[in-house]
């Protein structure tokens, strides 16, 4: 490892800590710690439809519960929209970014891979538009910690992607390679879901001048059927004073090496046994892995 390490947590406050989002925040605050890195949370807070009132601080409780402690503030998305607003025009400017009309149906319809068809309009929407970015036309790949090479072609796998909803909100994809690269992030942690998301990110990372972190794609907790599990699936949120358990499943779930028994020991100190022993090799190369299995 280089010698700045700072990773990250990222949750989308749309809910309460669950198993899953537990293995997010752990497997990156110790490889963070491992690396005597820094580990900083960053509340993706820009969808306030799907973010119940209180959820942000209820994630914060918990991991100061399991631990889980960060550095530096809390930075929230939701007070950084000027910049991505900023972002978003001069790559306007640049022309890199058209308005889109087509609906979620047609896009869904292609399997998601939008086929650029707004892309060369004479006659752009005049309201009800998404703005999608122009991506080039060339294969992305790298290597994940976990996971291996990973690739994608762009235009055929992924199609131009929205960075500014039709309802004005700010996509994810701007916000996340936005700050990513502004808080200097080095390493992401995160879970399988998002390992093909990575390219497009990587892309307008590339447009946008940013350095590239490495990145490590955690296998899911998911339930019986391969399904993520996550609020829609009824991951049940996590209750601190159950932390020792929950901190022994999840290193468990991240096939650590512990010793038996350590779930009768604080978080603090299962934690820093973990981070001594923390050995990314040891998570396997995997999508998802389901939980009833893990936690039986
Ligand atoms: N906010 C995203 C989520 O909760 C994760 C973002 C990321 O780690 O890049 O799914």
């Amino acid at each position: 490892m280089t010698a700045v390490y700072v990773g990250r947590f990222a949750p989308s406050p749309t809910g309460a800590l669950h198993f899953g989002s537990l293995l997010a925040a752990l497997a990156s605050y110790l490889d963070a710690r491992a690396n005597q890195g820094r580990w900083i949370v960053r509340m993706e807070d820009l969808d306030p439809a799907r973010e119940p009132p209180g959820a942000a601080q209820q994630i914060l409780d918990t991991l100061s519960d399991f631990g889980l402690h960060w550095d530096g503030p809390v930075v929230y998305q939701s007070q950084r929209i000027d910049i991505y607003q900023q972002v978003l025009r001069s790559l306007i400017e640049q022309n890199l970014v058209y308005r889109c009309d087509c609906s979620r149906q047609r896009v869904r319809a292609m399997n998601s891979v939008y086929d650029n068809q707004c892309r060369d309009r004479q006659t752009p929407p005049e309201s009800g538009y998404a703005l999608r970015l122009k991506l080039p036309d060339i294969s992305v790949s790298f290597d994940d910690r976990i996971q291996g090479r990973y690739q994608q072609q762009l235009t055929r796998e992924c199609g131009d992607i929205v960075l500014c909803r039709r309802d004005g909100l700010i996509a994810y994809q701007l916000a996340v390679v936005v700050d990513d690269a502004w808080q200097g992030i080095t390493d992401i942690v995160r879970g399988h879901d998002l390992l093909d998301s990575t390219p497009r990110q990587i892309a307008l990372q590339q447009i946008l001048l940013h350095p590239q972190p490495r990145y490590a794609h955690i296998p899911v907790a998911s339930n019986q059927q391969g399904q993520k599990l996550s609020k829609q699936h009824f991951a049940k949120a996590l209750d601190g004073r159950d932390a020792k358990q929950h901190i022994h499943e999840a290193l468990r779930f991240l096939r650590q090496d512990i010793p038996a028994g350590s779930n009768r020991e604080t978080p603090a100190s299962q934690l820093q046994r973990a981070i001594e022993r923390w050995d990314i090799q040891r998570i396997p190369k995997l999508a998802n892995i389901p939980v009833r299995q893990q936690l039986g």
